[in-house]
């Protein structure tokens, strides 16, 4: 579907009509992967981005220099970005406002590629309607030297526990060491009663089995544990994004998977730009879902109170 860059006289490269300058900057330090590779994978996967992580705020993580120079976590808008890219102002917990960056097309997301961007953070809600959250999200957060299939297995308990209280939910790999289950949500409620709710259910969870499981962000705590990260459930919070490359080596992708492949998932961080290329030819295990929308009801926060 890419076609071959378009070259330049500055010795840019194109993506999807955007420059990119110093298309051969490696990224990662001895793995080949270049500034323009990363471009091209925001373009294949650029209409997915759109649907997926289109008209939220975002959070960039950018490596201008790649990662051997300095990385930061960019959630405010700032000089330089390309047309491509929106503005919106939001408000601030504190008072006053913030400018926000967000896209609405693939190439907004190549052009944040350009502006040295490895890593996409998506808001729970879109712009249009900031205070109705439309994805609920759980993220499994493994202390260290916890394995892999204990991390799968809880992915799999929480998708167990949502279904008793009548919610459906996906999976996703983050590309690091945990697992995102998700719900895509009809914008019924505000922050509070959806981080109220995930708040409970993870407390929930770790009062029932608390070898297992943690509700509490403290490392200490989390000794041999599972940290239920319900904390994404906040306003101003963000999680990766799906099809987002991850800035640690290797360049790993976030993918979302279908609950009978993650069964045999042997990790979290184990597809590659080159394998994610092969699975933007198949439907995304996100989107066939992203349209059931699932509501919490009187009758799930009755359900979660009974436990
Ligand atoms: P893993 O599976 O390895 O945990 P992850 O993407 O879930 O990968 P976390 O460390 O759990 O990584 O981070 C959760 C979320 O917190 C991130 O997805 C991101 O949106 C947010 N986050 C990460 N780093 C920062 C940062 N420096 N500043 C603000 N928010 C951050
Ligand atoms: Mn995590
Ligand atoms: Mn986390």
């Amino acid at each position: 579907k890419t076609p071959e860059p378009k070259a330049r006289r500055d010795g840019a490269a194109e993506v999807a009509g955007q420059r990119i300058s110093s298309p051969d900057r490696e990224v990662f330090p001895s793995s080949g992967c270049t500034k323009l590779d990363l471009a091209r994978h925001y373009d294949r996967a650029g209409e997915r981005l759109t649907a997926i992580a289109g008209h939220r705020p975002l959070s960039l993580l950018r490596a201008p220099k790649g990662m051997s120079g300095q990385t930061f976590f960019q959630k405010h808008a700032s000089d330089g970005f390309p047309d491509a890219v929106e503005e919106v102002e939001i408000e601030e917990k504190n008072g006053g406002t913030g400018t926000y960056i967000y896209a609405t097309r693939p190439e907004g997301f190549v052009a944040c590629a350009q502006m040295g961007t490895i890593e996409f953070h998506i808001w729970g809600s879109r712009t249009d309607r900031i205070d109705r959250p439309d994805r609920l999200i759980f993220d499994l957060d493994p202390d260290e030297g916890l394995g892999w299939a204990d991390t799968r297995s809880a992915a799999f308990d929480l998708r167990d526990r949502l279904e008793d209280l009548g919610l459906s939910a996906g999976a996703m790999v983050t590309g690091g060491k945990g697992v995102h289950v998700w719900v895509p949500l009809r914008r019924a409620h505000g922050w509070d009663t959806v981080k109220g709710f995930s708040k409970t259910l993870a407390h929930v969870m770790a009062e029932a089995e608390p070898d297992r499981f943690v509700a509490t962000m403290s490392k200490a705590r989390r000794k041999g544990r599972i940290f239920i990260d319900y904390l994404r459930n906040e306003r101003g919070q963000t999680a990766v994004s799906p099809y987002s490359v991850r800035a640690r080596q290797g360049g790993p992708v976030a993918v979302p998977v279908e609950w009978a492949e993650l069964k045999r998932l042997d990790g979290a961080n184990l597809f590659t730009m080159g394998a994610v290329k092969e699975r933007l030819e198949e439907p995304c295990p996100y989107l066939t879902r992203a349209d059931d929308l699932q509501q919490i009801t009187r009758g799930t926060l009755s359900k979660l109170e009974d436990w």
